[in-house]
């Protein structure tokens, strides 16, 4: 019933016939992972803090971690349009918390490598990451440097062995699982944001870390870990593109993650809404279901015209994204409006729950804690409102 009617949100235009029908049977594929593999174990793998590695390797067995790296990569080499609507349909199945890490894997990571890596890095990685064997992280946000990533500390040292690493990370996503972080690093600590560098580091070398798994408000299952690296020494082929040119890199990868974060928030809203639609159908007050109240008309009417509309901006960011036009003004623009919505949305759902929507028995309440890190992680809203309002009356 709710898979039905996340179908009824208006194709995708950003792709052609053929595509659409493959991604329709794809979509089928993502549901039934999240119905026989994901919704059984959830609530188990809340309780534990965290989901068990091994669900990394049953997406990778089904076909569903970064499909859209090229073959030659191991990959599927599809649109990434296939890679989205796996956000966006774990999102509306309610499984947000563990779409945050699996985000980075599928989404983050791969189009740096992609792009900017050497064929033996791409060799090396991409494989792995395909199948689930090799999972990945992405550690930029530090103690004392978050929105403002060019003033990040950890340092990176280069000798004659290799790159000598030392600082720490906070609040990254799969830090626990992670075999490969790709690392935000200074190599010129005098050089402001043109001294930072990227590398691809093997989390089994001496002098890495992890610290504790964090205790958050949401996404309970997800791994969001401190990391540590002490006198870490990587070979000098573990740095990505040219030394000082990471914080160039990151800036252009981060349109996707921030669209991607989008997705995920147009996702969840509309499976919130969905369940809502339902529950206001059954619960009865003062003689007949909510459902008959204006209020309650009205609040649904409002969700569902939200979400479409971000429906058709999101679309709108596939299409960009697919012509390599998608700038990051346009996706800091939908990050802000899907991620405020969704927020916003949910807590309207939630209400219509009364008191039942507060219980964590009920996956509103989850979706409710889980979705208020989406104004915050991948930059804030409003870091969000920065980059638009530069691109509209300049610094
Ligand atoms: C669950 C979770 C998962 C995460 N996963 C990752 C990950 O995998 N990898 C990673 O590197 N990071 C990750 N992060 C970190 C995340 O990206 C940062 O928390 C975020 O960018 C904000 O940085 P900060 O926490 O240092 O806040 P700060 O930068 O300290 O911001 C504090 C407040 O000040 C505001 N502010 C800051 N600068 C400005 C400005 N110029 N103008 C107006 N307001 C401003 C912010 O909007 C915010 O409201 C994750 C965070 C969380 C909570």
């Amino acid at each position: 019933m709710q898979a039905e009617r996340l179908s009824h949100s208006p194709a995708d235009f950003s792709i052609d016939a053929e595509e659409q029908a493959q991604l329709a049977l794809f979509r089928d594929t993502v549901r039934r992972f999240c119905a026989e593999q994901m919704a059984p174990c959830y609530a188990q793998w809340e309780s534990d803090g965290l989901v068990p590695r091994e669900l990394f390797n049953k997406l990778g067995d089904a076909g569903l971690l970064c499909v859209d790296v090229p073959e030659a990569y191991g990959g599927y080499g599809v649109p990434a349009q296939f890679s989205f609507a796996i956000v966006e349909e774990l999102g509306y199945a309610g499984f947000t918390g563990f779409t945050g890490g699996l985000q980075v894997h599928n989404d983050i990571v791969p189009p740096y490598l992609v792009s900017f890596g050497t064929e033996a890095q791409k060799q090396r990685w991409l494989p792995g990451m395909v199948s689930g064997e090799i999972v990945t992280a992405i550690g930029m946000s530090e103690p004392n440097a978050g929105s403002d990533l060019a003033n990040i500390k950890t340092s990176a040292q280069r000798t004659e062995n290799g790159y000598l690493i030392n600082g720490s990370k906070i609040f990254i996503s799969n830090g626990q699982h992670a075999d490969m972080l790709l690392l935000a690093a200074k190599t010129d600590k005098g050089a402001g944001a043109r001294g930072t560098s990227l590398f691809l580091v093997d989390a089994s070398l001496p002098g890495y870390s992890r610290g504790s798994n964090l205790a958050k408000v949401g996404h309970k299952c997800a791994d969001t870990s401190e990391l540590f690296f002490e006198n870490l020494l990587v070979p000098h082929d573990a740095l990505l593109g040219e030394e000082g040119a990471g914080f160039g890199m990151m800036m252009e990868k981060l349109a996707r993650e921030r669209m991607i974060i989008g997705v995920l928030a147009v996702g969840a809203a509309r499976g919130a809404l969905d369940w809502t639609i339902d529950y206001v159908q059954e619960r009865q007050a003062f003689g007949a279901p909510l459902a008959k109240l204006q209020n309650t008309r009205f609040k649904l009417a409002e969700a569902h015209t939200r979400i479409m509309a971000n429906t058709s901006f999101m679309q709108q960011c596939f299409a960009a994204y697919r012509n390599g036009q998608l700038t990051p003004e346009v996706a800091a623009a939908f990050k802000l409006y899907a991620t405020e919505m969704q927020c916003e949305v949910i807590d309207e759902c939630l209400q219509l729950f009364g008191g039942y929507g507060y219980m964590s028995e009920y996956p509103i309440s989850r979706a409710w804690a889980d979705a208020r890190v989406q104004r915050i992680y991948g930059g804030t809203s409003e870091i969000m409102k920065e980059v638009v309002a530069r691109s509209l009356v300049g610094k």
